[in-house]
């Protein structure tokens, strides 16, 4: 018998991760997304698959990349002026090993079935990691919710449930929100749900308050990105004070990520949209970050208005916050936004932490870059897990008929990203102290919801 050294090991599974991956892209053509996410939870997983008879003779590997199913529908609307519109949307209902399906919904122009199977194979990983009975899964549709007015989303909103409706429930599928669908577009999904199922029951989360929300759910993506950066800083003996931070995009986690960066005691100087971005060098304070609040969640304006309204901040268009100096940077626009190039000039200027609010916000040389640098270095699916923790707390307090309060919510949501954050270290520590979160995250994920798949049998 001969006994392979760690990097024969190394290479050996490297071989086994390209002919894995040379069978799914065939399987899979064109879905570029999809075929990097599953690269990236390949390369982590795949020494401890080989290692295990178990997980090989059930075919884990093939079996946990494939849908559960995807289904595609058309949505037929009704515009202002009377001309009807159709739009695609999907569900990828992808793994419900551990829990019912679970993830958001994205309407988007650019959202396509590549993009959607990526969110639903991280969402399965990233719910894993949450310790909640939950399975992974995400939807939407490419309709751009920009320019259009109350009434012809509610009108969309309305139409898409009509179809979707059949295919969900509080233990079959629970949807919630991402890009372009926030609480208004949740609530007018819940109320069409409602209407046809005659059911009141936690069938989609990021409801409003007052039918069935919870308090602290719109915050809780940014909070959890920060409580998650704080946990890493915290374990090299660092803390958020004083600290330098650029933040993109100006959604729901951009915003509520620098809300809580500010409240302990960190500087958000960069703020950004599709149309390029903000640096304010004084920093993004309480009351510039309600004026914020106030001009992205209700006017719904451009972030180049800022400088309007404030002094001694400069927009930069067609141009991202990568190149500003400072300690932290959290994306949290959009997926691929941190390229190679972006990572080298981050780790040049002395960046100590990266945390994904979007998810997979680094692509893989990037994220490679961040690691060999040793950089805390989060992937989305551990950073960016306090939306689901959420929404996983809505669904128990609608299935209690109970509210808790905005105290509770915070309390269990900052434990739970402890929990992940310790989960991540167990699985990614390595033997000169540096945690590999890449992997800690998949390695943690990953057992669980294949412990689960071999307990079922061949299904
Ligand atoms: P929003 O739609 O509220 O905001 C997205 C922000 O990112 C907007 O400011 C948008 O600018 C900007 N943006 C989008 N695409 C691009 C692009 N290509 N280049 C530059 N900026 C861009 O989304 P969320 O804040 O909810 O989500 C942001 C990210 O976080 C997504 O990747 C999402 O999947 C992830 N996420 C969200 C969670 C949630 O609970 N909402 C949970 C976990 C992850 P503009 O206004 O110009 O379009």
């Amino acid at each position: 018998m001969s006994i392979l050294s760690t990097t024969e090991m190394a290479e050996a599974a490297q071989v086994v991760v390209e002919r894995f991956m040379r069978g799914l892209i065939r399987r899979n053509p064109g879905e570029t997304e999809f075929h990097q996410s599953v690269r990236g939870v390949a390369d982590s997983v795949t020494p401890l698959i080989l290692g295990n008879d178990v997980y090989r003779r059930m075919r884990i590997a093939d079996r946990i990349t494939e849908p559960d199913r995807i289904i595609i529908f058309r949505v037929s609307w009704e515009d202002d002026k009377g001309n009807v519109r159709a739009n695609r949307a999907w569900r990828v209902q992808f793994n419900n090993s551990i829990g019912p399906y679970k993830g958001g919904l994205r309407f988007h122009p650019e959202v396509n079935l590549s993009v959607l199977k990526f969110l639903a194979f991280e969402q399965t990983f990233k719910n894993s990691l949450t310790g909640l009975p939950l399975g992974g899964a995400k939807g939407g549709a490419n309709f751009n919710p920009k320019g259009k007015s109350e009434s012809e989303v509610m009108r969309f909103c309305h139409s898409l449930m009509v179809e979707m409706y059949r295919h969900i429930g509080d233990d079959v599928d629970v949807p919630a929100g991402d890009v372009g669908v926030g609480q208004r577009e949740i609530s007018y999904m819940f109320g069409q749900y409602k209407r046809l199922a005659n059911r009141f029951e936690g069938v989609l989360t990021g409801k409003g308050v007052s039918h069935g929300g919870s308090l602290v759910h719109t915050e809780s993506s940014g909070y959890g990105v920060v409580y998650f950066t704080l946990n890493m800083l915290e374990r090299t003996g660092q803390s958020l004070d004083g600290k330098r931070c650029s933040v993109s995009g100006s959604g729901n986690v951009a915003l509520y990520a620098i809300e809580m960066l500010t409240r302990l005691g960190g500087k958000a100087v960069t703020i950004s949209d599709s149309s390029g971005f903000i640096y304010d060098p004084d920093g993004i304070d309480t009351d510039k970050l309600e004026w914020l609040k106030d001009l992205k969640q209700v006017r719904r304006g451009r972030i180049e208005e800022y400088v309007e309204r404030f002094d001694g901040a400069a927009f930069h268009p067609d141009k991202q916050p990568w190149g500003v100096p400072v300690d932290i940077a959290l994306p949290c626009a959009t997926h691929n936004e941190i390229s190679e190039e972006s990572a080298r000039t981050l780790i040049h200027n002395g960046v100590v932490a990266v945390a994904e609010g979007s998810n997979m916000s680094c692509t893989p040389r990037a994220a490679r870059r961040l690691v060999d640098a040793r950089v805390l270095y989060a992937p989305g699916k551990a950073a960016n897990a306090g939306g689901v923790v959420a929404s996983g707390f809505e669904q128990t307090q609608n299935a209690q008929r109970m509210a808790w309060t905005k105290e509770e919510v915070d309390s269990r949501l900052r434990s739970v990203m402890r929990t992940i954050h310790r989960k991540c270290v167990d699985y990614g520590e390595q033997s000169d102290g540096y945690v590999n979160y890449v992997t800690g995250a998949n390695l943690a994920a990953f057992v669980k919801v294949a412990d689960a798949m071999v307990a079922y049998g061949a299904v």
